[in-house]
């Protein structure tokens, strides 16, 4: 705390991590060897540095951009670029920090790490954001490669962008590669990797129903957030027979209790990812209401995914869940609860699975993208599908090995622990450096 005074998502996320490691450390004293801990949670590197661009009217903006290269000890550094006004170091440690453990989880070799930049690129022209992404990789691109850092994307950050910063890179690198995972479909993305990680969270809240003897089949479910994971995390409720009745974006929600349909999903994806209007809108074509400055919470539903952003779920919203009967919560955004609310699900009794598990489908498929680029080849959706399914299946496998706790799964403790002893043996083999 004393070392980063101005970064409370970092320490949180530390915190969290820490609280359930520390009775498996003492356990466990080997992993207290080698100043393990202390150099865990140290990014290897952080990178920060200027972006100016020129925008429509000629005008020169100035955005501050980092890159945080938190731990390679299992792979090349892994992990999105978010495009936020918000961002800043401390929750981009927070994510590179969360990042390594879910990298580990997936099974795959993969590092961990994030970057991103506070520039907004809500209302800025395609040709705006092809500048700023251009200028961004004019500096990043020395620090990124196949076997080095491969970034993707994450809040703000989609194909447009990604294909923007890998055409930049491709140029200055004088290789094909283009190393973005997420990339277009034309030159090296792979299917199933924009539904992946909404995707990868609806499999693992299925499996922890069916852990439990449940189904997630005809329940209710209340979605936050209103992008790519909220969005593919609706589509695979639909598949699955389950009823989404709420969306959201930063300024208010919408509920709906009629639920979603193809075709309400098919409107919002229009509207948020063609047309880049906001919820506002579709709240009005379709007659329901906007409910401004609210989250969908309140909502009486069997299961919550929050899939917009961190800290998105206090305390007050996890007692008014746990009040309404809530099953189930699994995070398809990053730390989306805080502490105080995950204890909150986990002494009630609800089954909770932490982002770094749940929301891991994501990087899974990033991972299984940089395969076929490496073996140049596309496997199809099927496939895609079926690995993505499996390695959800291996983590929920993962999480109840190590965070069995009597009858009960706590699934926070098995995510971090099972992460850790990945990461914490390979470093102790590789060293100290
Ligand atoms: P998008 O940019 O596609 O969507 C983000 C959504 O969250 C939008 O609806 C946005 O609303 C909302 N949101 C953003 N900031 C806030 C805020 N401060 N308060 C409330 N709502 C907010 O991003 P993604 O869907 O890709 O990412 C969502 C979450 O999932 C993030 O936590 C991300 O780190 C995590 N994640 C994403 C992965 C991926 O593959 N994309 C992988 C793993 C995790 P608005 O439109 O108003 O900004």
């Amino acid at each position: 705390q004393a070392r980063d005074p101005h970064q409370p998502e970092f320490m949180q996320a530390v915190k969290e991590v820490m609280i359930s490691l520390w009775p498996f450390i003492e356990q466990n004293p080997q992993y207290a060897e080698q100043g393990l801990l202390s150099r865990l949670v140290e990014p290897e590197r952080v990178i920060q540095f200027r972006v100016s661009w020129v925008d429509d009217k000629g005008q020169v903006q100035t955005n501050r951009a980092f890159r945080i290269q938190h731990s390679s000890a299992i792979g090349p550094f892994k992990g999105g670029m978010r495009f936020h006004p918000s961002v800043n170091l401390s929750i981009l440690k927070f994510l590179a920090f969360e990042q390594t453990f879910k990298n580990a989880l997936t099974t795959l070799p993969m590092g961990g790490g994030k970057g991103g930049s506070d520039f907004d690129p809500k209302g800025k022209s395609n040709g705006e954001v092809m500048r700023f992404c251009q200028a961004l990789i004019i500096e990043l691109y020395r620090h990124l490669g196949p076997d080095t850092d491969v970034p993707a994307g994450d809040i703000g950050v989609g194909g447009r962008e990604v294909g923007f910063m890998a055409g930049m890179m491709k140029k200055l690198s004088n290789s094909s590669a283009s190393v973005f995972t997420g990339k277009g479909l034309t030159f090296g993305g792979s299917l199933i990797r924009p539904e992946a990680t909404g995707y990868g969270t609806v499999y693992f809240a299925e499996e922890m129903l069916k852990h439990a003897g449940k189904s997630l089949d005809g329940l209710t479910v209340s979605v936050s957030g209103s992008g790519n994971v909220a969005q593919y995390a609706i589509e695979k409720c639909m598949q699955i027979g389950a009823k989404v009745i709420t969306v959201s974006d930063s300024d208010g929600c919408v509920v709906d209790p009629a639920g979603f349909t193809p075709e309400k999903l098919a409107l919002l994806m229009d509207i948020k990812n063609n047309r880049r209007e906001r919820l506002t809108t579709y709240a009005k074509e379709l007659g329901l209401t906007y409910e401004q400055g609210k989250r969908p919470w309140h909502v009486p539903v069997d299961v919550a995914l929050p899939c917009a952003t961190q800290n998105e779920l206090e305390l007050d919203d996890a007692k008014t869940l746990i009040k309404n009967g809530v099953l189930c919560v699994a995070e398809g955004a990053n730390m989306p609860s805080t502490i105080e609310a995950a204890d909150a699900f986990i002494e009630a009794g609800v089954l909770y699975a932490p982002g770094k598990a749940s929301n891991a489908g994501g990087v899974a498929v990033s991972g299984l993208e940089m395969s076929q680029n490496a073996a140049r080849l596309s496997w199809t959706r099927e496939e895609v599908d079926h690995k993505l399914h499996a390695i959800m299946r291996d983590i929920h496998e993962n999480c109840v090995r190590f965070g069995q706790n009597g009858n009960a799964v706590n699934y926070v403790n098995g995510a971090n622990i099972a992460g850790f002893v990945k990461v914490a043996d390979a470093m102790l083999q590789q060293g100290v450096y």
